[in-house]
């Protein structure tokens, strides 16, 4: 049976939660501080979290980003405002999905089954090595999928092949040439354009801000990097 952690101070919300989520066979536990919560999550044994972002103690800013350092379990973030999702977003911490509130139970209901069957699958798909994940950024190796903030995103051959490259090299810098090598598996043919326009595509399926990216880094007249 998996088991959720719900880190909420309304009470109301809390109970709500949690009751759906035990009537769909869910062992539930909740937490109304934020200080409490971040204890429980870095130390019980939890299947996904359903976090609030305003909580006293510490906030689910703090709580995602400390969590994600340790564990690659599901995190739900849950807030009461359209610009904080967005400022999650924008951070990077990490979050697999994002609700605001009100939301009708039955909805987060399926969210979280949707991503403890992704997560299952992705655990269960192999050993871990087979899966790169660095903040919101899931590649999974061995099926070739992406996932952003836990919204799979096509990719053509290439594109994956290059991303998975940089991702795992990670704080390397690459010339545009060594990269176009080492991908394209050509020494001379070839335009190293198609590597700029490979880096663009990439960066408008993973990155929340194109302009100001925070995995593949342009490091001017030298190439590109991963950040991490
Ligand atoms: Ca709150």
């Amino acid at each position: 049976m998996s088991r959720i952690l719900i880190i909420e101070d309304e009470e109301s919300i809390a109970d709500l939660e949690k009751d759906y989520l035990e009537l769909s066979g869910f062992e539930v536990e909740v937490e109304n501080r934020g200080d409490t919560g971040l204890e429980k999550a870095l130390n019980g044994d939890y299947d996904l979290i359903v976090l609030d972002l305003m909580l006293p103690g510490v906030d689910g800013f703090e709580i995602c980003k400390k969590v994600r350092e340790k564990k690659d379990i599901p995190i739900l973030m849950v807030s009461a405002k359209k610009d904080d999702i967005d400022k999650i977003r924008g951070l990077g911490l990490g979050a697999d999905d994002y609700l605001t509130k009100p939301f009708s139970p039955s909805e987060l209901v399926a969210r979280v089954k949707a991503h403890l069957t992704r997560y299952e699958r992705l655990v269960g798909a192999g050993s871990r090595s087979d899966v790169i994940e660095i903040r919101g950024l899931k590649i999974d190796k061995t099926a070739r999928r992406v996932w952003v903030d836990g919204v799979e995103k096509p990719f053509t051959t290439k594109e994956f092949d290059l991303l998975t490259f940089l991702a795992e090299n990670p704080n390397h810098v690459y010339s545009k040439e060594e990269l176009f090598r080492r991908i394209w598996n050509m020494d001379s043919v070839g335009d190293i354009a198609t590597v700029t326009v490979h880096i663009k595509k990439i960066r408008e399926k993973i990155e929340f801000d194109t302009q100001n990216p925070q995995y593949i880094e342009t490091i001017w007249g030298v190439g590109y990097r991963f950040k991490v």
